[in-house]
C-alpha cells in the first residue's frame, strides 16, 4: 500500500523535528498532499495510525491539506489553479502545459505539540 510507506515516512520526519525543537509531545500534524501526489486521504489517516503506533508521536493527529493544481501557463506568464487536474490544458487559453507549479507535494509542514523541553546542555 502506497500510502502505507508515506506514513512511515512521515511519521519519521515527525519523530526527528519533534527531537530537534525539543518537543515532547506532539498533538497535531499538518500535512499538504497535492492532488496529484496520487496519496487517498483517507487511507493516509488510516496508515498514519497504524505508522505512528509505538513511536513517540502516537495519538498524534494528521490534518491533511489538500493542495490544488497549480499551473503556470507560458502563453498566458501566468499561474492558473485548475480544477481538474486533468485535462493539464490551460484555462484561458487551452493551450497545453507540463509546467506544475504546486499539486504533486506530499509535505509535513507543521507540528503542534505541548511540553517543551529546555536543552539540558
Ligand atoms: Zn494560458
Amino acid at each position: 500500500m502506497h500510502e502505507l510507506s508515506i506514513a512511515y515516512n512521515l511519521v519519521e520526519i515527525a519523530v526527528e523535528t519533534a527531537e530537534q525543537n525539543h518537543l515532547q509531545k506532539v498533538d497535531v500534524l499538518h500535512v499538504k498532499i497535492g492532488v496529484l501526489s496520487g496519496v487517498v486521504k483517507e487511507a493516509l489517516e488510516f496508515s498514519f495510525d497504524i505508522a505512528a503506533q509505538g513511536t513517540p508521536i502516537e495519538g498524534a493527529k494528521l490534518v491533511v491539506h489538500e493542495v490544488p493544481l497549480k499551473i503556470f501557463c507560458p502563453n498566458c506568464q501566468k499561474m492558473h489553479v485548475l480544477k481538474k487536474p486533468i485535462p493539464l490544458v490551460c484555462p484561458e487559453c487551452r493551450q497545453r502545459t507540463g509546467e506544475i507549479v504546486e499539486g504533486k507535494e506530499i509535505e509535513l509542514y507543521s507540528l503542534e505539540g505541548g511540553d517543551v523541553l529546555e536543552p539540558s546542555d
